[in-house]
Order: C-alpha cells, then sequence, then structure tokens
C-alpha cells in the first residue's frame, strides 16, 4: 500500500470499500497557485477530480466512487482571508470550519451564522456542496443563506466569481453562456462537488444579539399528532430559536421520554402554544438535560446488538408531516421487511431546507438509526437504502434532505447536466452513471 493510499481516505459514510489504486493522485495546495497546478495535471491527463473537505458528508461524494481520479483536498486552504465589516461579510478559504471562523469574528461581535453538528470539522466548501446547515435553520437559514458568493475553479482553470445574481469571469465567453442559462449560487448550493472547485467562500456575517430565552418540553399523543403541531408552528412562523424532536426511542435508552416530543428554545417572552398538546415549561438545567440526553441518542447502543445509521436522514414536509402516522410506518414497513429493527428516530424541527428545485420547504429533518441485522452483505443493506429512498419518493419525503440525494433527485441532476455540458463535466462524474446506486456505491458498503 502507498501513502496515496491512505492519505485521502477519511469518510464518514457507509462508503468504504474504495478502490484507492484507482487514485492517480492527492493534492493538498496551500495557495490558488498550487490548486490550479493540480487541476492543470489533472486537465492534461484527463482525469476526473474529487475535491474534498473534512469527508464528514454522509452521501458518500466525497469518495469520487471507484473512478481513475484525482483527489484535491481543501484541508490546507484554511484563511479567514479577509473580514469586511460594512458589507457584513468574511472571505474563507474552502477548508475553514464554522468554528474557525467564529473563532476569529467573535472578538468583533459577530458571527456566521450556519451550525451543523459537525461545525468543528466541516469546511464550508463542502457545507456549501450540501446545502448543510444545523438546528437552528428555522431560524438562521441554510448555508446557501449565509453565502454571499463562491469563486468556482472548472476543470479547465477558468475562474467564475457566482452569487445570487449570476456569474463573472475572464472567460467571457463560459460568463455568457452560464449567464444566459441563469446559473447562480443556487445551482452551486447541494451540487456534491459536480461543477468545480470551490477555492473561496464569501460567507455573511451578523452580529451577535444577546437574548433572554425559555424552553419547554412537548410531548404528543402520536406521530400524527406531533405532525400536526409542526405545522401549527411553522404557520405561525413561530420564532423558535432551537428545536429538537425525539420522534421514537428504543426503550433501552429511553431514560424516562416519552417521545414523540419536541425540546424547543424560544424568546422568554414569547407564549408558546400547541392546539393539541401541553406545553411543559423548562428550567435551564432540564433544558440542558434533555438537550444532551437528546445529542446522545445517536451515540448509545441498545442492551443486544448495535445500531447504525442506514440511511441518515428524512426531511418530512407538507402531506407527509400531515400524515406522519402513515409516513413513520410505512417507512418503518421497508425497514422491517429487511432486517433492521427501528432504534431511534430524532432530529431537527421546526426546520428549513431546499428541494432540488431550489424551492425551500420547512418541516421535521429527522435521523434515523436502526438495529443492525447479522449477517446481510454490503450490497443487500445497499438494496434496502434504494428502497427506502423510492418510498421516500412515494410518501413526499425527502430523502437525505441535508444532503439532497442527488442520485434520486432528478430535478437538480437535470439542472446540473446542464450546466456540466457548458462548464465541463469532469467533477465527480461517478453521480451521474447509471449505475452508481447499484454498481458502485452497493460494493463500497
Ligand atoms: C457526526 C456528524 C454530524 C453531522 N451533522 C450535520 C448537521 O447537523 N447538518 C448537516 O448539514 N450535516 C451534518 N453532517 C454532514 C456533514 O458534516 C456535511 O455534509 C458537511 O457539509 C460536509 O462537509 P465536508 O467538509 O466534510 O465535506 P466532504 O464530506 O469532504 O465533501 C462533501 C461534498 O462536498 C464536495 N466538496 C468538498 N469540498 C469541496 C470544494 N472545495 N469544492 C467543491 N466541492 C467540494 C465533495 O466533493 C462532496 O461532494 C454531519 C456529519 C457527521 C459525521
Amino acid at each position: 500500500m502507498k501513502l496515496r493510499d491512505v492519505a485521502i481516505g477519511a469518510n464518514a459514510s457507509m462508503y468504504k470499500r474504495m478502490q484507492f489504486r484507482r487514485i492517480q493522485g492527492v493534492y493538498y495546495p496551500k495557495s490558488e497557485a498550487e490548486l490550479l497546478d493540480a487541476l492543470r495535471h489533472a486537465h492534461e491527463k484527463g482525469y476526473d477530480v474529487t475535491a474534498k473537505g473534512a469527508g464528514s458528508g454522509l452521501s458518500g461524494a466525497c469518495t469520487g466512487g471507484n473512478r481513475e481520479r484525482v483527489m484535491i483536498s481543501s484541508l490546507h486552504l484554511t484563511n479567514v482571508n479577509s473580514i469586511s465589516l460594512e458589507g457584513r461579510f468574511a472571505d474563507v478559504g474552502p477548508g475553514a470550519t464554522p468554528n474557525e471562523i467564529n473563532e476569529k469574528l467573535r472578538p468583533l461581535g459577530l458571527r456566521f451564522f450556519v451550525a451543523p453538528s459537525s461545525r468543528d470539522v466541516a469546511t464550508v466548501a463542502g457545507l456549501v456542496s450540501t446545502d448543510g446547515g444545523g438546528n437552528d435553520t428555522w431560524a438562521n437559514g441554510t448555508m446557501r443563506d449565509n453565502t454571499v458568493s463562491v469563486r468556482l475553479i472548472t476543470h479547465a482553470g477558468d475562474i467564475l466569481e457566482v452569487d445570487r445574481e449570476g456569474v463573472r469571469s475572464d472567460n467571457e465567453e463560459l460568463q455568457e453562456n452560464l449567464n444566459r442559462v441563469g446559473m447562480t449560487l443556487d445551482d452551486v448550493a447541494s451540487s456534491h462537488g459536480t461543477l468545480g472547485f470551490i477555492a473561496e467562500v464569501r460567507v455573511a456575517i451578523k452580529p451577535i444579539v444577546e437574548e433572554k430565552t425559555a424552553g419547554a418540553l412537548v410531548e404528543f399523543e402520536d406521530y400524527d399528532a406531533m405532525g400536526a403541531g409542526l405545522l401549527q408552528t411553522i404557520d405561525r412562523k413561530c420564532p423558535v430559536r432551537y428545536g429538537e424532536a425525539v420522534v421514537m426511542a428504543h426503550e433501552d435508552v429511553r431514560e424516562g421520554l416519552n417521545p414523540p416530543l419536541l425540546i424547543l428554545e424560544f424568546p422568554h417572552d414569547f407564549e408558546m402554544e400547541f392546539c393539541n398538546a401541553d406545553v411543559k415549561k423548562l428550567t435551564r438545567n432540564d433544558l440542558t438535560r434533555l438537550q444532551d440526553l437528546r445529542l446522545k441518542l445517536p451515540k448509545r447502543n441498545p442492551n443486544v446488538g448495535i445500531q447504525v445509521a442506514l440511511f441518515e436522514g428524512y426531511g418530512l414536509h407538507g402531506d407527509s408531516l400531515e400524515h406522519m402516522g402513515r409516513t413513520i410506518h410505512e417507512i418503518d414497513d421497508v425497514l422491517r421487511s429487511n432486517g433492521m429493527e427501528p432504534f431511534a428516530k430524532y432530529g431537527h424541527a421546526p426546520s428549513k431546507w431546499y428541494l432540488g428545485d431550489n424551492t425551500p420547504a420547512f418541516g421535521l429533518i429527522m435521523h434515523s438509526r436502526e438495529i443492525k441485522p447479522e449477517g446481510k452483505t454490503g450490497p443487500e443493506i445497499y438494496q434496502a437504502v434504494e428502497e427506502i429512498v423510492k418510498k421516500c419518493d412515494e410518501l413526499g419525503v425527502t430523502p437525505k434532505p441535508e444532503h439532497k440525494w442527488i442520485y434520486s433527485d432528478d430535478a437538480k441532476k437535470k439542472r446540473l447536466l446542464e450546466l456540466r455540458a457548458i462548464m465541463g463535466d469532469s467533477f465527480n462524474s461517478f453521480i451521474f452513471e447509471s449505475d452508481c446506486a447499484s454498481q458502485t456505491l452497493s460494493t463500497m458498503v
């Protein structure tokens, strides 16, 4: 095994069995000049490129599949290059994490408001590429809502500045062609590294405002009541600052919790009400204890067996939230028919994400954990993932909302193909192969 075989290995997804020998080069550029050199090499040799941040993405896109490819990491491009107090933005290297950025902003009383649980490792370019966000997206929006523009470099080395209005580039023909089809930041958001290398991100920054908040626990009779309660919170645009849901939890880890329930934090002078459940006010200590219990759910195991994240996330909104009981039971039926026992379901609510056609969706981002069946092969486990994606499409659930699961998102895929036809099609091409799911990914489980 060569050094390059392990150098780029970190990857949080379940797609681990990579053919490292197909990687033709691994680059860790320290400047834009070195990045352009790496891209020039890939372009001259005709190699596909996979851009990689921290590898914390869960959809497998940062693996590059099993193609012959060059990997380019952003982990040495972490500078906060400049901060504009007047313009309320900061220009940061693609490898900077939210925590690193906020360390620089805190003394100035400012903050970059994107806070995924992985904020200590996830990079801003990775967050743009997956349109990530934390449990505060209801209040603060997703990564695209907090991005002013990105600097994107194509396989041929053309530099594009992409913002909400369009594209600017020294390559006037390319600029004109991309503006003709209306390319904007929305296209780069959630593009899974398929358009180019994000070399810099201009993030929006805002003042930190101290606010007195109150906490509450809301227990619902059943899933349908929870769905109705959430729809009511969304309709009323309730000022929820922190919203976590425990939809179900295995008895071994329930610790006195009575799901389905919501743990909420909101301005102390706001009257939080539900038409179908009581709101129990929480002391600061109880709020912290419940938040902690919720955070520990994915880290604990049942008394017998171990938990797995077969399918990382579900976005329930509209009809799927209104009929939440049916939605959950039908998903559980698919899990059980594949040998999985539901273990815990929890997540951010109310929350926000974007659909593949860039319309915002509001609802529950629900993570799901299962008890692992014995003796299943990788392809058999992947079969369950595919069945769930199909079920989600049927139920109007957004599969993997943080990652927009582009393998099943036809609107996003079609748009990315249109743009790649203009700007080059050599970034993360494996995602567009017709057998990406059935062959590449399933053999990597
Ligand atoms: C414990 C844990 C908790 C998590 N919690 C959350 C959460 O709360 N919210 C959430 O949204 N996500 C969460 N995630 C998922 C993950 O952190 C996000 O998807 C994150 O955006 C990935 O960033 P990354 O730097 O690790 O990117 P990677 O995993 O390295 O890559 C992800 C995608 O971005 C592309 N990419 C990376 N860098 C570039 C670049 N410079 N140019 C172009 N494309 C690029 C890659 O090709 C790939 O397609 C969590 C993951 C873990 C492991």
